[in-house]
């Protein structure tokens, strides 16, 4: 049986990751310290023999008895408010977090599969971004924290392959969503969603001409998995290209909830990417890999995930100051 170590397991792309791994008859050992993933997310899996779980912070020390075949870093906050609130583990996981995992697969002759993320690319000049685009970020803006996190974590997975030998694997994340987001992270769609929910008016920062392409998880889980198993060491770009104007996917969310509220528009956070859109021609050439799930199908199946959550959950929003990272 294959055993498979998963950073981040609790989180919103670590816990579809267990489900996956599990599903497909792997030994799954979760790992995560908690501070932004939920043991809910992966609660259902603790009664399983072939799932184990550490409360532990990869930016320390990590050991793992037994063998083990792949190794993926998926722990990191992720969303702008929780890097802002807490950079210095931003920094930590992306670096320290990272040293660790590729330290303990030269250890056990294990693969390691890195999160990197579209930020790696910054406010981008090129449109849309292949993986050969350098990117152009600010590193002492406010999201420096995140994307020189994971511009570093790259650049010493890379190492670690030429140098080491050790077998590694690197996907660039674009905007990806679906249910076990947290409701109040930040994030543009859970944002939304929360506000339809509860009955208050959507917040779209700027004037919501700037454009995303959100990706639906069990889409981005497929593509990470062809990566795994590929013998691909550079980056690849795994996200939706269909692209939308921020604006137009706040109508697509009061269309989808039926909410009666309305737009409300405040300021831009500081170096909020104006564009962004995969390029995913070496995901298709490479891995046979393309999104198959649309935005109204996916969207769906995440609103009936909001839905079901508890009143209590539903309103714990109070959470962060959004406000405060926000320049007039
Ligand atoms: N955004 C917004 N209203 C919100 C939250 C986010 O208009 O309540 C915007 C944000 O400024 C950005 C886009 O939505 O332009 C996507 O933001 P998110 O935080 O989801 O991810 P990003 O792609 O910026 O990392």
């Amino acid at each position: 049986m294959k055993r498979v170590l998963i950073t981040g397991a609790a989180g919103f792309l670590g816990s579809h990751l267990c489900d996956r791994f599990i599903k497909d008859g792997y030994h799954v050992i979760g790992m995560d310290n908690l501070i932004t993933g939920r043991l809910k997310n992966i609660e259902h899996l603790f009664k399983l023999e072939h799932f184990e779980f550490y409360n532990h912070d990869v930016s320390k020390f990590i050991h793992v008895p037994g063998k083990l075949d792949y190794i993926l870093h998926f722990a990191s906050p992720a969303s702008p408010i929780d890097y802002l609130k807490i950079p210095i583990q931003t920094l930590k996981v992306g670096s320290l977090g990272v040293h660790n995992c590729l330290g303990l697969a030269k250890a056990k002759g294990a693969r390691v599969l890195i999160a990197s993320t579209s930020e790696v690319y910054g406010d981008p000049t090129v449109h849309p971004q292949p993986e050969e685009y350098w990117g152009n970020v600010n590193p002492v803006g406010p999201r420096g924290v995140y994307d020189e996190a994971k511009r570093f974590q790259e650049a010493i997975t890379m190492a670690y392959h030429n140098f080491h030998g050790v077998e590694t694997r690197i996907v660039r994340i674009f905007n990806t969503y679906g249910p076990k987001m947290r409701l109040n992270d930040g994030r543009v769609l859970p944002a939304f969603i929360g506000q339809a929910l509860r009955g208050e008016d959507l917040t779209v920062f700027g004037d919501g001409s700037q454009t995303r392409s959100f990706c639906f998880v069990d889409d981005l889980v497929e593509g990470i998995v062809r990566l795994l198993k590929s013998n691909y060491p550079y980056p690849v770009n795994i996200g939706n290209p269909s692209e939308i104007t921020i604006s137009q996917f706040a109508e697509e969310i009061i269309q989808l909830t039926g909410t009666t509220q309305k737009v409300i528009y405040k300021d831009l956070p500081v170096d909020d990417p104006k564009q962004r859109q995969p390029d995913i021609t070496k995901a298709k050439e490479i891995l046979g890999w393309e999104p198959k799930v649309n935005r109204s199908e996916g969207l769906k199946l995440t609103y009936d995930y909001f839905k079901s959550l508890s009143q209590e959950e539903l309103m714990e929003t109070d959470h962060y100051n959004f406000d405060k990272y926000i320049i007039k």
